[in-house]
């Protein structure tokens, strides 16, 4: 059955799904919506994909192109060894010259293995999204201290839901999914988020941002910038860090995204730019092809201009089929099944005369048995 339905002529993922609604652009199972770009992934788990923004690849070039430290008058800076860059007792924190917001973050740090301090005192740096909060990297391994200050905390805000890290001197991976608050005209529309995954088990789910934390003062929702650097903080303890990369996120809806639930502004935009490249790509075809464009268009928008249009187009699809009958029983199913969908959906009225026309040519030529 399945086959067959598959391979009927009339099946195609136009006029198939519910249609655009006033908070969906798209309909369901929307052909019209762009692919998904492709992505090569890294060759192993943890290596950069292929649209990856690399920051630091182990090189002392890479640190040098990427990276400057914040403080001008220091008495050292962090060093690159051994593929790693180390941060060194009072350079102060580094940022990345790159500037962004939203993104997939992957970082690997590790503590020193010769243990030394305790609590907030060991193995202790911070991965600093736009510069503004932070992800605390601290040596966890047998050592307490306060949750909210554990590795994998959103400092200040929420401890990790779990302790999965190695033993000091070995690598900890961290892959961070952070979205920055959203605020406009003083309305937090997204408060922002983090997930965090420490050697692959998460730790951060969706852990909303509650202004970012910090050190001791309770944070209050607040206004990010657009963009920031990523910084890595000086704590004095000689941490070292390698394979950094990030790669920019998709933008939501209250920034501007297209894609799921919009406000009825947005959505009502969007309908109308696709029903316009829709109306634009129909003028390129002829007859049938033309013709279901211009009633898809009408599934997104229905235009005064468009309607009448594909009436014409309508008209002449069937005075030329009532010509000539033969080999069109294939078009005529097709085009009835689009009418029939966009009467069910309201973009035609269910009272139109190309309904019954369309009926009374079917049964004529014995096209419904
Ligand atoms: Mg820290």
């Amino acid at each position: 059955m399945l086959l067959v339905l598959l391979s009927a002529p009339f099946v195609s993922a136009q006029f198939y799904g519910d249609p655009p609604d006033d908070h969906h652009p798209w309909a369901v199972h929307d052909n019209n919506r762009p692919q998904p770009p492709q992505v090569t992934p890294g060759k192993m788990p943890g290596a950069p994909p292929s649209d990856a923004i690399v920051l630091f690849d182990g090189t002392a070039a890479s640190f040098k192109a990427n990276w400057e430290h914040e403080k001008k008058n220091r008495k050292s800076d962090w060093q690159v060894i051994d593929g790693a860059v180390q941060c060194a007792k009072n350079a102060g924190t580094i940022r990345s010259k790159a500037q962004f917001a939203d993104c997939q973050l992957h970082v690997e740090w590790s503590a020193p293995a010769k243990v030394q301090g305790s609590s907030q005192g060991r193995g202790n740096s911070g991965i600093f999204l736009m510069g503004a909060t932070e992800v605390q990297v601290l040596d966890n391994h047998n050592n307490p201290t306060y949750p909210d200050g554990f590795a994998g905390s959103v400092y200040g805000v929420m401890p990790p839901a779990a302790n999965p890290l190695r033993a000091p001197g070995q690598w900890q991976s961290y892959d961070i999914i952070f979205r920055r608050p959203v605020v406009k005209d003083g309305v937090v529309l997204d408060e922002g988020s983090f997930t965090v995954l420490i050697n692959g088990v998460v730790v951060q789910d969706s852990t909303p941002l509650e202004g970012g934390g910090g050190h001791r003062g309770r944070s209050k929702p607040r206004a990010f910038p657009e963009k920031g650097p990523l910084k890595i903080q000086d704590h004095g303890n000689p941490v070292r860090f390698r394979n950094i990369w990030y790669r920019p996120l998709r933008k939501r809806s209250v920034e501007g995204g297209t894609d799921g639930k919009l406000s009825v502004e947005a959505t009502m935009a969007k309908r109308a730019e696709i029903a316009a490249n829709l109306r634009k790509d129909a003028a390129t075809k002829k007859g049938k092809e033309k013709l279901l464009r211009l009633l898809e268009s009408l599934c997104y928008e229905v235009d005064d201009e468009a309607v009448s249009v594909a009436e014409e187009e309508g008209e002449a699809f069937m005075a030329e089929v009532k010509a000539k009958p033969e080999g069109r029983k294939g078009d005529v199913i097709q085009v009835n099944n689009a009418v029939k969908y966009l009467v069910k959906h309201e973009r035609m009225p269910s009272d139109h005369a190309a309904i019954d026309e369309l009926k009374a040519l079917i049964k004529a030529n014995g096209w419904d048995k």
